[in-house]
């Protein structure tokens, strides 16, 4: 089952430079934390249930500064908090939709997390994470 629109990812050059907006709107920016897998920066700003992942890469060749570099900062995914990340890729695989990953890697706050391809969603990069179970956030 799909609980929520978990947070909205944007690509930025710089968390420092992105986080302005936010916290000219009272919005509090949460820690940055690195997530080495996906090779950037991270930092949330929480809206209610949901929240702004702002992403900063930590290398040139991470999907973060090729999508910057293709298409400048903005919009980058948009993540679908599941309850069974596992059994939802499985069943995306059995209908033949294109996984970015097929296995989930490692996202912030020791979530599960797995990208669908764009090319099978009409353009927009979703992510699916499941929370891990010793986290609240
Ligand atoms: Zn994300």
């Amino acid at each position: 089952m799909v609980k929520r629109i978990a947070h909205i990812g944007v690509a930025t050059r710089s968390i420092a430079s992105a986080a302005e907006i936010y916290e000219a709107l009272g919005m509090t920016i949460g820690q940055v934390e690195e997530v080495e897998d996906q090779q950037v920066r991270v930092a949330l700003v929480k809206v209610g249930e949901s929240a702004i992942e702002l992403l900063e890469a930590t290398d040139p060749t991470s999907s973060i500064a090729r999508f910057i570099k293709k298409r400048g900062e903005g919009i980058h995914h948009i993540a679908l908090e599941v309850d069974d990340l596992e059994q939802h890729l499985e069943l995306l695989s059995s209908r033949g939709v294109e996984l970015v990953d097929a296995v989930p890697g490692k996202g912030v706050d020791g979530a599960a997390v797995a990208f669908i391809h764009p090319r099978g969603t009409g353009g927009v990069l979703i992510e699916l994470c499941e929370r891990s179970k010793e986290s609240d956030a």
